[in-house]
């Protein structure tokens, strides 16, 4: 059984370890513990107790560590993958500007003209390769008859060159001019390298 005065230095003892007791009862304290073991070894525990506590801390700065480093390590994997994406890009990008760079000789057999009557207007309509886009440099001129009056309009391409296109499923482009025009007659000329394709609305003017 505990005795009274024990149960009085155990209430005590942490405050003595914290040096914050009077000097009499650091004296009173201090007697006590040479004579009890239990005392003793209470206080021992006390002092354990408070050296764990310090010891958490370095503890918790390994784990600040850890988690940095998982941090770091997150940060690692978000750049690798913003770089792959990136480099991915770059090399698709790459390989468009390649593919579309390369220009294909446009062919009386690659090229195909029609015309079109429709609300008033006649179209020459001109048809191009399904996955290729044209380039082509043109020009437009007044057609004059045996007068020098103008009599119509022609619409000349030349220097053309199909380039690969990923978007461009079947390409048409076309040139309208109304039957109500003074000069409805239209002609359009493609100056190819194997000849020369032609087309106008006369059809539709005389008929
Ligand atoms: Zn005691």
């Amino acid at each position: 059984m505990m005795k009274k005065e024990c149960s009085i230095v155990r209430d005590v003892l942490p405050l003595y370890l914290e040096n914050m007791v009077s000097e009499d009862t650091a004296v009173f304290v201090k007697e006590h513990l040479e004579n009890c073991s239990d005392c003793t070894a209470e206080l021992e525990h006390l002092q354990s107790g408070v050296q764990i506590d310090v010891e958490e801390t370095p503890q918790r700065e390994h784990d600040a560590e850890i988690i940095t480093a998982f941090q770091k390590k997150i940060a690692k994997r978000i750049l690798e993958a913003v770089v792959a994406v990136f480099l991915i890009f770059a090399v698709l990008f790459s390989a468009m500007l390649i593919y579309t760079g390369i220009s294909y000789p446009v062919t009386r057999d690659n090229i195909s003209l029609s015309t079109k009557a429709d609300g008033g207007y006649t179209y020459i309509i001109l048809e191009t390769k399904a996955g290729k886009s044209l380039w082509f440099e043109s020009k437009s001129e007044d057609i004059l008859n045996d007068q020098k009056e103008v009599c119509g309009r022609r619409i000349t391409l030349y220097h053309l060159q199909y380039h690969n296109n990923f978007f461009n499923s079947a390409g048409s482009m076309s040139w309208g001019r109304s039957l109500k025009d003074e000069e409805p007659y239209m002609e359009v000329v493609v100056e190819l390298e194997d000849g020369t394709l032609q087309i106008s609305n006369q059809e539709y003017i005389f008929r």
